[in-house]
């Protein structure tokens, strides 16, 4: 079926401009290969697709935290030839031998991931790809490098047995969205002494990595062999402080569209939504917007309020300068809906498509809103607007 008739909305993703972000990312970094990171979905705007999208823009690795996302690529038909897949976060126990049986290279970010890969290698009887994640300076995931001797001694076992092949050493970093942040450059030079430490170890790393989104637009001393951006390959940009998108030849993908549900006249002084933190200032029209918390439209970004903090933006009618108008959301955003006042004036009727975010660079500057000034509406990041869009809007891919 039709997914635009089976529900009110739709968020379309625009596979050319995935490709066209990964090849404006690898511009940035000319000498690192890219890996699109497309965990938690490819951050909401669907893992297989989007992931071809990527591809098709000259990505070679593609990144995910969970391995069943990782598989899900593989069982897709993302082959090996097509592009490498590292997964990174998993607790013991973990399908480790599925993953090497799959050709999915494997983080190992504790002694006991080294047992185990060593043992799932074992087993499907083939040598396991493995990245030595460690712990940098962000305090997260990753081997300490004061327990690095151990874990590569027993990798240096492993590796003289065939069982693994040490593929890469990486870490992420804690500050890259504060360009210039001197823990960066600090970041990096702890990675230039665990990978010294490793060859000494005899188990010299084929690829070095480091560089999310922001660092890969920001810090060339981080680009390494492999960059590893998220945010930027859907377009959105890690440092909204430095410029929009297009600063950095980026525009968003996702495009998040709803048709209006209900347009209705009301008179001044009528109260809106929940708790009426919005009331009419005058006789008016109200559109239903058929969005809501249920579908991940952050109840944060409701408007009005005890502090009457602006909800977040709607773009209605045409794009702006062409008759349309950017509104924000009137009174709370509820489970399944959000209203608009619309104004006295209005011509919009019940079926009428608006827009919460596209393909701009946002309210302040060409009009469009974007992911970015809903985020900044909630009081959040750029990420959480679109890896929370609820499973229950229909993404299509044009
Ligand atoms: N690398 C790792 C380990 C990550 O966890 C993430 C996402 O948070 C990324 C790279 C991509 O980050 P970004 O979306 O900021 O580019």
């Amino acid at each position: 079926a039709e997914p635009a008739l089976a529900y009110p909305a739709r968020a379309v993703v625009d596979l050319a401009a995935i490709r066209d972000n990964v090849r404006a990312l690898a511009d940035h970094a000319p000498t690192a290969q890219v890996m699109a990171v497309v965990k938690a979905d490819a951050y909401g705007h669907g893992l297989v697709a989007s992931a071809l999208g990527a591809l098709a823009g000259g990505a070679t690795w593609l990144g995910t935290a969970q391995p069943s996302e990782a598989l899900a690529l593989r069982a897709a038909g993302i082959a090996v030839d097509r592009a490498r897949v590292l997964t990174w976060l998993y607790p013991p126990g973990a399908p480790l031998r599925a993953l090497v049986e799959a050709e999915v290279d494997v983080s190992l970010a504790a002694r006991w991931a080294v047992d185990e890969v060593v043992a799932a290698a074992r087993a499907a009887g083939r040598t396991a790809r493995v990245h030595l994640a460690v712990d940098t300076g962000l305090g997260r995931n990753g081997i300490m490098p004061a327990d690095l001797p151990d874990v590569l001694a027993a990798v240096a076992r492993a590796q003289a047995e065939g069982a693994v092949q040490v593929v890469g050493l990486w870490s992420h970093l804690a500050f890259a969205d504060e360009p210039g942040h001197p823990s960066v450059v600090a970041q990096a030079d702890v990675l230039d002494e665990a990978v010294r430490l490793a060859e000494r170890a005899g188990v010299a790393p084929e690829l070095r990595h480091l560089a999310n989104s922001a660092a890969t637009l920001t810090a060339p001393r981080t680009h390494y062999d492999l960059v590893r951006p998220g945010l930027a390959v859907w377009g959105m940009t890690p440092v909204p402080q430095l410029g929009p998108p297009s600063r950095y030849g980026l525009r968003p993908a996702m495009t998040l569209e709803a048709r209006l549900a209900t347009v209705k006249r009301v008179p001044g002084g009528h109260g809106v939504s929940y708790s009426h933190h919005y009331t009419t200032p005058q006789d008016t029209t109200l559109g239903v917007v058929p969005l809501g918390y249920g579908d991940g439209i952050p109840r944060h970004a409701s408007g009005g309020g005890p502090a009457g903090a602006p909800g977040g933006p709607v773009l209605v009618g045409a794009r702006p300068g062409d008759g349309g108008r950017v509104l924000r959301v009137a009174g709370r955003v509820c489970m399944d809906q959000l209203v608009l006042d619309l104004g006295p004036d209005a011509a919009e009727r019940a079926g009428d498509v608006v827009t919460l975010f596209g393909a701009g660079d946002g309210v302040e500057h060409d009009g469009v809103p974007t992911a970015e000034d809903w985020a900044r509406a909630a009081g959040t990041i750029s990420y959480e607007i679109t890896t929370r869009l609820g499973a229950r809007v229909p993404r299509e891919h044009v």
